[in-house]
């Protein structure tokens, strides 16, 4: 996958669940039936109206930049949709973002809330000179996480690599702006290795 394939199947389940009765959303994605019931009662409320259309906007611009890794969710749409409520297990949250089940077990039975000094020992093994840079809120079991990398989630980069991704945040901000205090400018997390 790469940042703008992982983000397209997102939406096109968000997509999905405007067109579905919440039973039929229960049925259908059966990995988070919580949260997908509770998102087609949102659309079927109207409430989710500007919700679509924003992430159709996010969609474009990363189609545009091509980043070998996905970008959060736009915040806005998170909060709306219910991403950030505790109502939601880690479990349901994660699936519909597609986190594997292997670093959805870290985050939520060890705690590993943000990278930590577990993720960084695994990064000062590596001898290039490298960054290490996941999707914002994603906390992956380990920096070498097969399904995760293979998930466009996370990835080892060059720090000339590191423009692009920077660019998209600032345009991101810029044209889909919300009030998220944590997310400003930030759809990605870095972890750069000890000198
Ligand atoms: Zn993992």
């Amino acid at each position: 996958m790469t940042g703008y394939s992982s983000l397209k199947r997102i939406f096109e389940i968000i997509v999905d669940l405007s067109n579905l009765t919440p039973e039929l959303a229960k049925e259908k994605y059966s990995e988070f039936p919580s949260l997908a019931s509770h998102i087609a009662i949102l659309f079927s409320r109207d409430y989710l109206h500007d919700v679509l259309s924003r992430l159709e906007l996010q969609l474009r611009i990363v189609e545009s930049y091509d980043p070998p890794i996905r970008p959060a969710l736009d915040p806005y749409s998170s909060t709306q949709l219910g991403i950030f409520s505790k109502n939601f297990s880690d479990w349901e949250i994660g699936r519909l973002l597609n986190y594997p089940a292997c670093c959805i077990d870290s985050f939520s039975e060890e705690l590993r809330y943000g990278l930590d000094s577990k993720h960084l020992e695994e990064l000062n093994t590596i001898k290039e000179e490298v960054v290490f840079v996941t999707t914002a809120g994603f906390v992956p079991h380990s920096i070498f996480c097969k399904e995760a990398s293979e998930s466009a989630l996370i990835g080892l980069l060059k720090l000339d690599a590191l423009k692009v991704l920077n660019d998209l945040e600032k345009e991101l901000a810029r044209r889909l702006p919300h009030a998220h205090p944590e997310y400003q400018k930030h759809y990605y997390d870095m972890l750069i290795p000890d000198v």
